[in-house]
């Protein structure tokens, strides 16, 4: 399922341009416009859901892809060794802006703890 009115189903098919780093059947991965690190990694699902706090017991699938996706795409970058965050915010006090989940994937310099 997508939603016609949903800025990243509408990045994933393809009808606003992203820096897409690669597309497959399960999520799309492309570059964050603003992004807070030397690699700043946006990785959706094609499927929409709207946060983690919407997920359902059958796609829980969705998150473990998100996972696998984002091990291989540190790979390529070239930070898995160095080490990279993936975060993913749920709700207005965590900071999600964009209603659709995603998995921030962060790397290519040293990362405060905790986060802000
Ligand atoms: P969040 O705050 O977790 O909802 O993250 C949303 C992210 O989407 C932010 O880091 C934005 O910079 C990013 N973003 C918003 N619009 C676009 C866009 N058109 N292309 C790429 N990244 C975007
Ligand atoms: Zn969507």
């Amino acid at each position: 399922m997508t939603s016609s009115d949903c800025l990243f189903c509408r990045i994933g098919a393809g009808e606003i341009p992203a820096d897409v780093i690669r597309a497959t059947s399960d999520w799309v991965a492309f570059r964050d416009i603003n992004p807070q690190a030397p690699t700043h990694i946006l990785i959706i699902p094609r499927l929409h859901v709207a946060s983690v706090s919407e997920l359902e017991e059958a796609q829980t699938g969705v998150m473990g892809r998100l996972f696998l996706a984002a091990k291989e795409l540190a790979r390529e970058e070239g930070i898995d060794e160095a080490g990279y965050r993936m975060v993913v915010n749920a709700g207005a006090d965590a900071g999600q802006t964009v209603f659709h989940i995603h998995m921030h994937l962060l790397g290519g310099r040293e990362m405060g703890w905790p986060p802000g």
